[in-house]
């Protein structure tokens, strides 16, 4: 028995572990590098094992650093099963085609940028549309919360539910080889307690051995609360001057969580029942539909507004723009709306339009919610800047910048200790963290053998 590190090895993302029991390898996840250049270089790498020797793949969620690497695992031969719940299946679905557009897209304009310089056309794209949908005939068994499967003989899976997004689970294997028998949980990414939509985090089940992410291993989240009052006092600010409010948004649950808010806000009284608020993410209105076809990963709240017969996510203003020209339109309101707009750190998407329309007006407010890494344009207005590039042009940065940041998806470092506690493993392995974060988390684990493997590196269970 054997477990091989090959993503999110002293990085977050790219998660890919492999598993070797009872003469088949499983592996649990298969995802996207993401982030600068060279990080991403990574991904046309060698896995560091042949994929079409891979047999099973349990997929922990449906975030593109868990499941990004899947179309290009079939590309170079995968042709196992994939098991997973019901609703990461539909959202990975919609991950990896929306992720293959955008790697078409950059690879033609590479091209593009090469022909005009007269060099060579460089690689193309990492995967295509069609090697995504190939991915789908792979999904095989669905997992239930709590229903231990038996993937092959000596291997049972059970999927424990990991409150991070819609579908997302731990799994837990029980291994068996040769008489000796070992626990091994991995946790995926695991939610922040206390957030409205989805259940909290399960607690685990006890395990030898357990890999876990760090990636807020080093710090405690702001209360929900406060942060949903910020919310409301900025769109409030913004409509008496006038103005429209900005909302970057990413389409997997903060897209989601962001309208359940402003419902929330509506029926309060806090928000005017009147204003629009535009969802302009095509990829964000799909996931809203999937979402809404879930209600069994609902908590207790959002389930008796189902059952009620109504929708958590749906406002008296909201108004959808899948088109382009629907998109254009929105131009047209001047002062009193909300529109939420990809990508999330402004990297690509609708909201570059809305930026360069809305970013030098005073009256106006962009509201940024979530996490925006280095050396993205979110990241640049964030840290302050007076004027930033956007279509070509130097714009000046008037409108008002909120930064909300109560609204995690993901554990704080209390809380994984706490989670550690309760799974009691003797063999601890870190990973999907930056290296100076997981060292802290490290030292605050007790009785336990704490392993930071490098990428490729292989354990003995
Ligand atoms: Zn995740």
């Amino acid at each position: 028995m054997n477990l091989g590190f090959h993503g999110a090895d002293r990085g977050v993302t790219g998660s890919c572990h492999l598993v070797e029991c009872a003469g088949k390898l499983i592996l649990v996840d298969c995802g996207l590098y993401q982030g600068h250049r060279e990080i991403e270089q990574e991904n046309a790498e060698p896995f560091g094992f042949d994929p079409a020797s891979i047999d099973f793949l349990l997929l922990t969620h449906a975030h593109l650093d868990h499941c990004g690497r899947i179309p290009l695992l079939v590309k170079r031969g995968f042709r196992g099963e994939i098991i997973t719940t019901d609703a990461s299946r539909e959202l990975a679905r919609l991950v990896m085609l929306d992720a293959a557009h955008i790697q078409e897209e950059d690879a033609a304009h590479r091209a593009r940028h090469a022909h005009h310089a007269g060099r060579e056309a460089p690689l193309g794209p990492l995967y295509t549309t069609v090697d995504a949908i190939d991915c789908f005939d792979r999904f095989g068994r669905m997992a239930g919360y709590g229903e231990p499967i038996d993937v092959t003989k000596g291997v049972r899976a059970t999927f424990v539910d990991a409150g991070h997004i819609l579908g997302s689970a731990c799994v837990l294997l029980e291994l068996e080889e040769a008489g000796r028998r070992r626990r091994v949980l991995f946790s995926g990414d695991l939610g922040n307690p206390g957030r409205p939509i989805l259940r909290d985090p399960q607690r685990p089940p006890r395990a030898d051995v357990v890999l876990m992410e760090t990636t807020y291993g080093d710090r405690l989240h702001r209360p929900l609360e406060p942060s949903v009052q910020e919310l409301y006092e900025s769109v409030r600010a913004t409509f008496e001057r006038g103005g429209d409010v900005i909302i970057p948004t990413f389409a997997l649950e903060r897209a989601q969580e962001v309208l359940y808010f402003l419902r929330e806000g509506v029926e309060r009284g806090v928000l005017p029942a009147s204003m629009p608020v535009f969802l302009d993410s095509p990829m964000a209105i799909s996931a809203t539909e999937i979402f809404r076809r879930h209600p069994e990963c609902y908590d207790v709240e959002t389930r008796e507004l189902f059952r009620d017969g109504r929708d958590p996510f749906a406002l008296p203003g909201l108004r959808i723009t899948r088109l382009a020209s629907e998109s254009m339109a929105i131009n047209e309101v001047t002062g009193g709306a909300v529109i939420m707009a990809g990508s999330g750190m402004c990297t690509g998407g609708r909201v570059r339009h809305h930026l360069r329309r809305h970013l030098d007006r005073a009256q106006s407010s962009v509201v940024f919610v979530g996490y925006a890494t280095r050396g993205t344009l979110a990241r640049r207005i964030i840290d302050g800047a007076h004027s930033v590039r956007l279509f070509g042009d130097e714009l000046p940065v008037r409108a008002h910048i909120h930064t909300i940041g109560g609204f995690s998806a993901h554990a704080g470092r209390d809380d994984l200790l706490a989670w550690h506690r309760f799974v009691g493993a003797s063999e601890t392995v870190l990973v999907h963290g930056e290296d100076d974060v997981m060292h802290s988390f490290a030292k605050r684990l007790e009785d336990t053998k704490v392993v930071m493997p490098q990428l490729h590196d292989q354990l003995e269970l």
